[in-house]
């Protein structure tokens, strides 16, 4: 099976368009959260991902402050003014679609999070130390998580103490060998330092893992931000990719 695998959305449905047109053929779509916050279109992208085929979607921690069920006060304040203002905006088909979100999931060999496996809303897996102690919270080979925005690939073996891997490489398919955990990087707010959206193509029987980064307008989206009034930071960070 060939599948989509996206994360971090960010209600930046230009992102999307081109992600999803960029991924040409595919079975099954597993999307790791964060679908609203930061972007100018929330129901819009809510309402597109809800309606992909074979869609297993994940609860992420912007979601959940969204729903109300996590306290709003644990963001910066610019996260906040852009969480509040998705608050209003979402239609009540869309929030219930967000309600019924969960926190993980498991496919054959893979583990579907958001955050971390051991706290998957909110845990950032940035280091191999971290990485390390989360291998204990799956039972699966592969552990897919999205949350930092940042397209990386934590590789458990014998020799070393702790993880090692590092970033994927743009637009290279790898083979994926137990056990790992792997994140796509973000469609509609990337932090790599490269401003194009980030998504992958993983086949299930090869466990072959293509990061992909397409090009998208990123100043449409930037003047429907300015125009809602959301934060200076966060359009200005579209265009560097942090
Ligand atoms: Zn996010």
């Amino acid at each position: 099976m060939r599948v989509l695998v996206f994360s971090d959305v960010h209600a930046n449905l230009t992102a999307l368009e081109r992600t999803l047109a960029d991924a040409d053929e595919y079975d099954a779509v597993w999307c790791l959260g964060d679908l609203v916050g930061y972007g100018p279109d929330p129901n819009e992208c809510i309402e597109r991902i809800r309606h992909l085929p074979n869609l297993t979607c994940i609860l992420g921690n912007h979601d959940a402050a969204v729903l109300g069920l996590i306290e709003i006060e644990a963001f910066n304040h610019e996260a906040r003014r852009a969480i509040q203002w998705t608050r209003r905006e979402l239609s009540e088909a869309n929030l219930s679609f967000l309600r019924k979100l969960p926190e993980r999931v498991v496919i054959g060999d893979v583990t579907l999070v958001h955050g971390s496996p051991r706290q998957p809303v909110w845990e950032y897996l940035l280091d191999s130390q971290t990485a390390r102690y989360n291998f204990d919270f799956f039972d699966t080979s592969f552990c897919f998580v999205g949350h930092t925005h940042l397209p990386i690939l934590f590789h458990l073996n014998e020799v070393d103490p702790y993880p090692t891997g590092g970033y994927l490489p743009p637009n290279q398919a790898i083979q994926l060998t137990p056990r790992e955990i792997v994140n796509p990087g973000s469609v509609g707010q990337p932090r790599d330092r490269d401003p194009r959206a980030a998504y992958a193509i993983y086949d299930t029987e090869t466990h072959i893992f293509e990061h992909r980064r397409v090009d998208y307008d990123i100043p449409a989206v930037q003047n429907r931000m300015r125009s809602i009034g959301l934060p200076l930071r966060h359009i200005e960070r579209l265009a560097l990719g942090w």
